[in-house]
C-alpha cells in the first residue's frame, strides 16, 4: 500500500499532460491520484485508489469535474505600484502604447510608482497578484522585476519576490530584469554598466534567470547581447524579450545564447525561429499583450512546422496585460491566432515549465511532480479555452493541499 496524506478522486477526465500515442494530454478517465508531502505518489484510475492508497488526509471529490495540472505561467511583472488605467482609456480613443513611452508616461511611471512604494507595500500588492493567479488555476508563475531599474530597487523587487514565494502557495521563480528600459534622467551608457557591473554580480543568487527588453524603445540588439553575455558567465539562465514591437535581433540573440525562452515573437522570422528551435529555446507568447496592442498575429505556422514549443503567458503587467487569468490567455490565442485548445493547454502547462527548468514537476501530473492541480468545471479538458473570460476553475491544489483565498 502506498501512503498519502492527500487524494484527489472522480476526476471525469483526468488530463496528466504525459502524451500518449492517442492522446497528447495523457487523460484518465474517472481519475485519482494521491499525493504525500507535496508530490504525487500515485496517479491512476479511481476504482484502484482505495485497494493501492493508505489516505491519512483530506480527500477531495472532483465529482466528475476536469483536472488539469496547475497551470504555470512563463512571463510576468507582478512587482509594481500604481495603476495605468488611464492611459488604456487613451489607447482604446487612439493613441498608441509607443506614444505613451515617453516623458512621465508608460513604464517610466510604474517606475516611479514601484520606486515610491517600500517592500511591504510592494508584497502585499503582489500577494493579492498571487491570491488572482491562483484563484484562476495559476500554480506557478515566474516573476520578473524590471521597474526599479537602480541598483537598490531592483534589490527592493527581488525581496518582494522572495517573501511573495515565501508567503503564499504560488511557486515563485524570479527573473532579473534590469534591462527593462533606460529610467528616466539616466545616461543609458552608465545605466547598461551599471546593469553589467554592478546589478548582474549582486543579484546572481536572489534570480534564476536574467532577461532583456530588445526593440528601438528598450535597448540595442549591442547593449543586449553585453547585458545577457555577461549574465550567462555568471550563470543566469537566459529569457530575452523579442520581436514584439518590430522585426530585431532578439531571436537571434536568444538563440545564439541558447536562452530558456524567446517571449513575444510577433515579427520573428522564419530563420529566427528555426534557430530558437535548433536551440531548444522555448517560444513564450503573450496573446494578453499581443490583443490589447493590436499587434500582428506571431508566425504560429512557421513555429508548428520548425517544431518550435510554444508557451502561452499571461504577461501581466500595468501597461499591456492587466490579468493573472492564464485560462483568458489560453482563449486568446485559440480565437485571435488559430491556436488549437490542446497546444494553449500544452502551452500552459508542459512547455511553460520546460522554459523555467521544471520539467516533470509542474505541468504534468504524475509520480514524483508537485502535487499541483486543479478542478476545472469543463467537460473536458479542450473546453477550458471555450470558457472566455469567466472563471470555471472550482478549486487549486497546490504541493497537496486545497488552496483557499484569503
Ligand atoms: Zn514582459
Amino acid at each position: 500500500m502506498i501512503r498519502a496524506d492527500f487524494a484527489l478522486r472522480h476526476a471525469g477526465q483526468l488530463a496528466t499532460m504525459m502524451p500518449r500515442p492517442d492522446d497528447p494530454l495523457g487523460r484518465i478517465k474517472d481519475g485519482a491520484l494521491a499525493a504525500h508531502g507535496g508530490r504525487v505518489v500515485w496517479i491512476g484510475d479511481d476504482r484502484d485508489l482505495e485497494s493501492q492508497v493508505t489516505l491519512d488526509g483530506d480527500l477531495l471529490d472532483a465529482a466528475g469535474a476536469c483536472v488539469i495540472p496547475g497551470l504555470v505561467d512563463a512571463h510576468t511583472h507582478p512587482v509594481f505600484a500604481g495603476s495605468r488605467a488611464d492611459e488604456f482609456a487613451e489607447r482604446v480613443s487612439g493613441v498608441t502604447y509607443h506614444a505613451q513611452q515617453s516623458g512621465e508616461r508608460g513604464i517610466a511611471r510604474t517606475v516611479r510608482a514601484t520606486r515610491e512604494a517600500d517592500v511591504s507595500a510592494l508584497t502585499e500588492l503582489a500577494a493579492a497578484r498571487a491570491n488572482r493567479f491562483l484563484a484562476n488555476g495559476t500554480t506557478t508563475i515566474e516573476a520578473k522585476t524590471g521597474y526599479g531599474l537602480d541598483l537598490d530597487h531592483e534589490a527592493k523587487s527581488l525581496e518582494v519576490i522572495r517573501q511573495l514565494a515565501e508567503q503564499t502557495r504560488l511557486r515563485v521563480i524570479p527573473t532579473f530584469l534590469g534591462a527593462h528600459t533606460v529610467p528616466p534622467g539616466v545616461d543609458r551608457r552608465a545605466y547598461v554598466r551599471s546593469v553589467i557591473d554592478e546589478m548582474l554580480p549582486a543579484f546572481r543568487p536572489w534570480a534564476v534567470f536574467c532577461d532583456a527588453w530588445c526593440e528601438a524603445s528598450a535597448f540595442t540588439a549591442a547593449e543586449v547581447r553585453a547585458v545577457l553575455g555577461r549574465a550567462k558567465e555568471l550563470g543566469y539562465a537566459i529569457r530575452v524579450h523579442a520581436a514584439q514591437l518590430a522585426p530585431g535581433e532578439g531571436p537571434d540573440i536568444a538563440a545564439e545564447l541558447g536562452a530558456s525562452s524567446a517571449d513575444h515573437l510577433e515579427f520573428a522570422t522564419p530563420s529566427q525561429i528555426a534557430a530558437l528551435a535548433k536551440a531548444g529555446t522555448v517560444a513564450v507568447l503573450c496573446p494578453g499583450a499581443n490583443f490589447t496592442t493590436h499587434g500582428p498575429r506571431p508566425p504560429i505556422e512557421a513555429m508548428r512546422e520548425a517544431k518550435l514549443a510554444i508557451a502561452i503567458a499571461s504577461d501581466l503587467n500595468p501597461g499591456t496585460s492587466n490579468s493573472e487569468s492564464l485560462p483568458l490567455a489560453m482563449s486568446l490565442a485559440c480565437v485571435q491566432w488559430g491556436m488549437t485548445p490542446a497546444e494553449v493547454l500544452t502551452g500552459a502547462t508542459v512547455h511553460a515549465a520546460h522554459s523555467l527548468k521544471l520539467d516533470g514537476l509542474v505541468g504534468c501530473l504524475r509520480r514524483g511532480s508537485y502535487a499541483d492541480c486543479v478542478v476545472v468545471d469543463a467537460e473536458s479538458p479542450e473546453a477550458i479555452p471555450y470558457y472566455v473570460g469567466v472563471n470555471r476553475v472550482l478549486q487549486t491544489v497546490a504541493g497537496g493541499a486545497l488552496w483557499e483565498p484569503s
